[in-house]
């Protein structure tokens, strides 16, 4: 039975596990394993996630669970994203979720944040908590990889009200070297974009996807779907299989910086 959700679509037999490790096909029905499996759950500053235009100073509830369809060496999330079945969790459905996140609006809650690790593989889990958390006029915003069919996005949109995605690279071959399809990640940020509040985040990684040629293409491309879509640019430190890189020098990332803001209006470089 193939897997729907995002571009792999993994072949699974009864009982079998995808690739993200959070999808497996039960009784002839492809779900994810991970429904409702917290393994991380905090009230962050909106900023954080990062998102500097969608309700700044405010704060939001945000949950991971485990597993993630692509395989970034650089992971700073990789004892939950790189985990299967066997991450330690706690049981939160989707009705426990709404009322965590409703008890926090006194200080300051907006809504549910899915992230840490990658939250479209959880699709069912995600569309039944995005519905709910809507349905009591709470916000519901995803950080993602991007890396989902058209389909299900489609289907999944009408419940979102802000995305940050990554844009990791602006070439296939960086897609290559973390897993990935360009196109399939373009094209979510052009549908998303139509739908709700959508900001940027590409990591810079020396000698990786550092030249000033990809930051022009792409920003010019931002540009083109919207110049008013915020990009953050962030440092690489050494983390998970590349402990031995340098951490991305603070020039670099304000020539990069520099490059993106003659195109878009909005271009953050953190630590810089
Ligand atoms: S979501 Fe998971 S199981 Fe489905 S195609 Fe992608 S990697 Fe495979």
């Amino acid at each position: 039975m193939i897997c729907e959700i995002c571009p792999r679509h993994c072949d699974l037999a009864p009982g079998q596990t995808g690739f993200c490790r959070a999808r497996t096909n039960i009784e002839n029905k492809i779900i994810c394993s991970n429904y409702g499996r917290i393994t991380s759950l905090a009230l962050d500053p909106i900023e954080k996630k990062p998102l500097s235009g969608f309700f700044p100073g405010k704060r939001i509830l945000s949950v991971g669970s485990f597993g993630c369809n692509l395989r970034c060496p650089f992971c700073q999330n990789h004892e939950i994203s790189m985990a299967g079945d066997e991450a330690q969790s706690v049981y939160m459905p989707p009705k426990t979720l709404l009322e965590r996140a409703s008890e926090l609006v006194p200080q300051g809650n907006i809504g549910v944040a899915f992230t840490y690790n990658e939250p479209l593989i959880s699709y069912e889990y995600l569309l039944d908590c995005a519905k709910l958390l809507k349905s009591q006029g709470l916000k519901v915003v995803l950080v993602t990889n991007g890396m989902i069919c058209k389909e299900p996005l489609k289907r999944l949109l009408p419940y979102v009200d802000a995305m940050n995605i990554d844009l990791k690279g602006f070439t296939q071959e960086y897609y290559n070297f973390v897993g990935g399809d360009l196109g399939v990640v373009l094209e979510t940020i052009e549908l998303a974009a139509k739908s709700c509040h959508v900001e940027i985040s590409t990591l810079i990684i020396t000698g990786k996807n550092d030249s000033e040629n990809e930051m022009r293409a792409l920003s010019s491309w931002l540009a083109s779907v919207d110049p008013e879509i915020p990009l953050h640019l962030q440092r690489f430190f050494p983390r998970y299989k590349m402990q031995d890189s340098y951490p991305t020098d603070t020039e670099t990332m304000r020539r990069l910086r520099g490059i993106a803001a003659e195109r878009l209006k909005y271009v953050y470089a953190d630590n810089c």
